[in-house]
């Protein structure tokens, strides 16, 4: 089985867990560097929807996405902090990647086919004990 003990969720405004989970979204953008010890997460779907053109139409859509849930896990390649303080991307790190934030660019993700429902927080956090263990047993048959 999977063990994931020991690795922490990182919760997303909509729709952008779910645009990891399923739509090849691979850089998470956020305002600060994981730690050194990060190198793979919980990718957890938060129960509030950011704002902008891309956040206002899937929430808009017809097809309801999973929120307030553990959705995918994810590795994280490598971290970038060259645009944090740019007005504009000046990095490789791709499409998604925004200005004036770090880059946590995601790799071999992995959605949970079942996505595991949990309240979300700030910052890195420790899910319980069930949670996780329902994640692994979804995990199981996948290869990380
Ligand atoms: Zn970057």
């Amino acid at each position: 089985m999977t063990d994931l003990t020991g690795v922490p969720a990182l919760t997303l405004k909509n729709p952008w867990g779910h645009l990891v989970a399923h739509h090849g979204k691979n850089i998470e953008n956020r305002g600060w560097m994981p730690p050194e010890s990060v190198w793979r997460l919980l990718i957890h779907a938060g129960k509030g929807w950011d704002r902008g053109p891309i956040a206002d139409e899937w929430r808009d859509s017809l097809t309801p996405i999973a929120t307030s849930a553990i959705v995918a896990v994810a590795d994280v390649a490598y971290a970038c902090n060259t645009s944090q303080w740019a007005d504009e991307v000046c990095c490789g790190c791709g499409e998604w990647a925004q200005p004036g934030q770090c880059h946590w660019a995601l790799i071999n993700v992995r959605a949970i086919p079942v996505p595991v429902p949990c309240d979300g927080a700030l910052r890195l956090w420790r899910p319980a004990p069930p949670v996780v263990a329902q994640v692994e047993e979804q995990l199981g048959a996948v290869a990380l």
